[in-house]
């Protein structure tokens, strides 16, 4: 499979180009595959369901024809995932896919572990060490460096704004040994990626060292998160119509985004055949993607501080991708926009815990209380016509723009599946204080906590973070 740029379509490069730049360096642009094949009707529609391996496994395969052995993809996909996401049902319309069961307890770790080993299997061969610095504002780092640890060949640095993120967060990015390390540093989120795009522009120490980075933008974290569209939608199109009583109900699947990451990784689920009816973009006060839907200009903003803070984003890199797979027109017909303030958010964790008895975590949230409001009269409002007063939270759009899939939902012909991307004890007292319930933390979790705090402390200042690097990196 060939991938092409966003930006200029006419740019082309093989899957290992793709994954160790990034992004294309010449123009900017991201990758996409050239094209997204379906995957046959025999596979997706065998009896019983296929497990989770052998959907990534026959999902992936066409993205590194050529490039991966199908015993190498195999071996990679079976060390990425010793866990898998259980779909949970809350009520008889209402599933939610769990993807917070891997090492670091969030979704990010679907995408980080596959990336993490297609890096280490393009870097096979080379005598010198390859260099990843990635600047985090909280999960990404941990989930980078937890996918990375001990990959030999390869090692991490990660660089976090001090005293800025929480002390889980904190624990969970600083206690690595070996290969993976972290830097404490004084000033912010901003500072820190300046240190690592400034040391990546810089020619002398490049020509001493191998660098690469891991940001959110490589292809290679976007395919794998396919794969758990795939799995979830196959299993509920199985007990779907016996848990609802609706024959033949539509899947409507609600992301919690920020980067858009996530939500693009199922627009590709869907193309390679994923029964997945449509989606709702759930988004918290930094709501973009949203505001382009309703409105068809696409405005970047500062971001904004939630309760959901995965999801404080805006200026979502993948809208750039979701651009180039459809026009607004054609997103409009299947996706619905929706955003949430954290009063919204608070109610939303209290509600689903009061009626279903489901403890989400405040990202989860926004997308259990958007399927709610959809599926219980929001659509219904909106095709009646009834506006929503502007810069409101709720349902966005008009009758006219209104998904493909809107009428169904009115009708009562609809299930949901709602992805909840992190574990409620990551954001314990958020959670406590709208339910009153303090969630139990994981084991994995609970132990990073008595780890010894091994992080280094950093200026902001590139001179310092240079010096460094040449006397600690080999
Ligand atoms: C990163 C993250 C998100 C947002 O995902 P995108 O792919 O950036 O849209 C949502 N929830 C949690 C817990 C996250 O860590």
């Amino acid at each position: 499979m060939m991938y092409r740029d966003t930006r200029d379509a006419s740019r082309k490069v093989s899957f290992k180009t793709a994954v160790l730049q990034g992004m294309d360096p010449e123009t900017g642009g991201l990758y996409i595959p050239m094209e997204i094949p379906e995957l046959p009707r025999s596979f997706l529609f065998r009896n019983p369901a296929p497990s989770f391996r052998d959907i990534a496994f026959e999902a992936a395969k066409p993205f590194v024809s050529g490039e991966i052995s199908d015993g190498e993809l195999m071996a990679i996909i079976a060390d990425a995932y010793p866990f898998i996401a259980p779909v949970a049902p809350i009520d008889p319309t209402t599933y939610v896919l769990e993807l917070f069961h891997g090492p670091t307890c969030a979704f990010k770790d679907f995408g980080a572990r596959f990336m993490a080993r297609m890096m280490a299997h393009f870097n096979r061969g080379e005598d010198k060490t390859l260099h990843i610095l990635v600047a985090t504002s909280g999960d990404t780092g941990s989930a980078v460096g937890s996918a990375f640890h001990g990959v030999s060949g390869i090692d991490v640095t990660i660089l976090y704004p001090a005293g800025k993120i929480s002390r889980l967060q904190e624990k969970q990015l600083s206690t690595f040994d070996g290969n993976v390390r972290a830097l404490s540093v004084s000033g912010t989120f901003d500072d820190c990626q300046k240190l690592v795009k400034t040391a990546f522009t810089d020619e002398a120490l490049r020509g001493k060292l191998r660098l690469s980075s891991a940001n959110s933008i490589n292809i290679s974290r976007l395919l794998p998160q396919s794969f758990y569209y795939i799995y979830g939608s196959l299993l509920i199109r199985e007990r779907g119509p016996y848990d609802s009583k609706i024959e033949n109900p539509s899947l409507i699947v609600t992301v919690p985004s920020g980067n858009f990451g996530n939500l693009t990784s199922g627009l590709m689920a869907r193309k390679m055949g994923a029964p997945i009816r449509g989606f709702i973009a759930a988004t918290n006060s930094n709501h973009t993607i949203p505001d382009w839907l309703e409105t068809g200009d696409y405005k970047a903003r500062p971001s904004v501080s939630t309760l959901s803070n995965a999801m404080d984003v805006g200026a979502p890199s993948n809208y750039e991708r979701m651009q180039a797979m459809y026009s607004v027109e054609e997103a409009r017909r299947l996706i619905a926009g929706y955003w949430l303030d954290d009063a919204g958010t608070m109610d939303a964790i209290r509600s689903c815990h009061a009626r279903t008895g489901y403890i989400i975590d405040p990202h989860g949230a926004v997308a259990w209380k958007a399927w709610d409001d959809v599926r219980s009269g929001a659509m219904a409002d909106m095709l009646a016509g009834k506006k929503v007063s502007s810069g409101m939270p709720g349902l966005r759009g008009k009758a006219s723009q209104a998904p493909e899939w809107a009428q169904d939902c009115v009708d009562r012909k609809c299930i949901g599946m709602i992805l909840e991307t992190a574990h409620p004890s990551k954001f314990g007292e958020t959670v406590k204080e709208a339910t009153g319930r303090d969630p139990s933390i994981p084991e994995r979790l609970e132990k990073v906590l008595s780890l010894p705090d091994r992080s280094q402390p950093m200026t902001n200042d590139y001179a310092k973070f240079r010096e460094w690097i040449v006397d600690n990196l080999r």
